[in-house]
């Protein structure tokens, strides 16, 4: 279900809407889960480059947080275009 299919208080958007229904497209849905499905897969192999190079024993124990960081705030930042 999507753009507010199922909506029963004949709301126009998201907004006006009491009912616990999906207001975005299928698009924005499908869109999303990719966004999803390619960061997990960007976080994989970035663990294992991390895992296979041998830098890791000369990098601080804030190595992940940083990276984390980083990938989360590339993302956010393609968010708002
Ligand atoms: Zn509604």
């Amino acid at each position: 279900m999507a753009n507010g299919e199922g909506c029963k208080c004949f709301a126009r958007c998201e907004n006006d809407c009491c009912c616990d229904v999906e207001w975005r497209s299928e698009r924005e849905i499908e869109l999303e889960a990719k966004v999803k499905e390619l960061e997990n897969m960007l976080w994989q192999v970035l663990s294992t480059i991390n895992f296979c190079s041998n830098i890791s024993k000369d990098l601080p124990d804030s190595f992940d947080d940083q990276l984390r960081e980083g990938i989360e705030t590339y993302f956010k930042e393609k968010d708002n275009g």
